[in-house]
């Protein structure tokens, strides 16, 4: 094999995915293993999107577009902020293969080598690994579960150096749930005030599944004076169930967006012709089928939290938002298991969640917030129900 570049041979594999093989090969020998480890949605694409893509492909709609995207796929973003009083105009607009490559073109538009990106704990694992890609230096912050995992003004100063490029927010959080409300993300503009340089990236591919009471808001609403240093990242892949068709998107500053384009004409050009055709359908498509997908997740996500919350030794916040559930389980470290292993971290208690009760989870390490796990409960009702049953009785055989 030739010679690995550094900027590679320096990213771990992930611990997700670590643990998806672990679970992957015990499934295959034949163990009864549930699987609580992915991030997407367990529901199907929509029909009406099939559809759309089906006439896409029989109309001839099969070639490249415009590396930004299709004007119709930019009317209906623009549509879909115009409706929540955003103003959006199409050359601020890049579509992408994935939120994920959103994110990418806009490190590597962005960063200089060494440039700080801050970044709050927990996060979702591919940021740092894309910051670091692209030369740039992740600086976390720690949020806290009893803030509800958001972080504050002064936190965020703390970090903040002649080097930072950008804050990195994710609202709601994945692996947190965790989301900013209106008052706690102005309570952010001082900071970015005072910081001229900072550039403010905002991931809300969660934007449509919040629960009780609190409803979502944009930073392009919340913080219109930051719009000329303001990316939104954003997709499909969560909201309507369409992880395989590599769709997302990202507004912000033409510059920007100019720049970001640049980066996604040399690696990819414009995302599948055909996804965006989907992507249209779904942007303009009928809203009740997300809302009762909603409310199906809202179900899911009461009945893990209070299922955690009776296990002693576990505290689970109630998160706002995404299919994610982050409990804290520091009060489990330092226990034995029935074999005699002392858990001496949360990926020794993961292991033994594997190995004794047939669970997956992801240890808060991955997500740079040691002494939790995730749970995603974006799974059938009764594989949660057998998962917190059995992660009760493992969690009771510990001493
Ligand atoms: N952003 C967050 C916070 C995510 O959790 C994920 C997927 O897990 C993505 C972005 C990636 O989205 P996409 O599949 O559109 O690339």
């Amino acid at each position: 094999a030739g010679q690995i570049a550094s900027r590679v041979r320096a990213l771990d594999v992930s611990l997700i995915v670590k643990i998806s093989e672990m679970a992957a090969a015990r499934k295959r020998a034949g163990e009864d293993i549930i699987s609580l480890g992915t991030g997407e949605p367990d529901f199907d694409t929509p029909d009406f999107v099939k559809h759309a893509a089906q006439a896409a492909i029989d109309s001839g709609e099969t070639k490249y577009t415009a590396n930004t995207g299709t004007p119709a796929l930019k009317a209906a973003i623009v549509a879909r902020y115009r409706r929540q009083g955003i103003a959006v105009e199409p050359n601020q607009i890049i579509a992408s293969t994935g939120a994920k490559q959103v994110l990418f073109n806009a490190m590597m538009a962005t960063l200089e080598p060494g440039d700080e990106v801050i970044v709050p704990t927990p996060y979702w694992t591919s940021y740092v690994d894309i910051i670091a890609i692209c030369g740039g230096v992740p600086v976390e912050v720690r949020t806290r579960g009893e803030d509800g995992f958001v972080m504050n003004p002064e936190a965020m100063e703390a970090a903040v150096t002649s080097r930072t490029r950008w804050l990195l927010l994710n609202s709601p959080s994945n692996p947190s749930g965790g989301a900013y409300n209106r008052e706690q993300l102005r309570a952010l503009l001082p900071v970015f005030e005072r910081h001229p340089h900072l550039g403010l990236t905002s991931d809300e591919i969660y934007e449509h599944l919040v629960y009780d009471d609190f409803s979502f808001i944009s930073v392009l609403k919340a913080l219109p004076e930051l719009a000329e240093r303001t990316l939104v990242v954003n997709g499909v892949s969560k909201s309507h169930a369409m992880t395989g068709w590599r769709l997302g998107f990202g507004v912000g500053p033409v510059s920007l967006i100019a720049a970001m384009s640049t980066v996604q004409g040399q690696a990819t050009s414009a995302p599948s012709s055909i996804s965006q055709a989907a992507a249209v359908a779904a942007l303009d498509g009928p809203t009740e089928i997300l809302e009762s997908r909603r409310q199906n997740f809202w179900r899911r996500r009461d009945i893990v939290v209070a299922g955690l919350n009776a296990i002693s030794g576990l505290d689970c916040p109630t998160p706002r938002g995404a299919f994610y559930v982050f409990p804290d389980c520091t009060a489990l470290l330092g226990r034995r298991t029935p074999e005699g292993t002392v858990l001496e971290t949360d990926t020794d208690l993961c292991d033994y969640y594997l190995s004794e009760a047939g669970v997956a989870v992801v240890p808060g390490t991955a997500f740079g917030a040691p002494g939790h796990f995730r749970i995603s409960y974006a799974y059938a009702q009764t594989a949660l129900e057998a998962a917190l049953d059995r992660i009760a009785a493992a969690t009771a055989a510990l001493t």
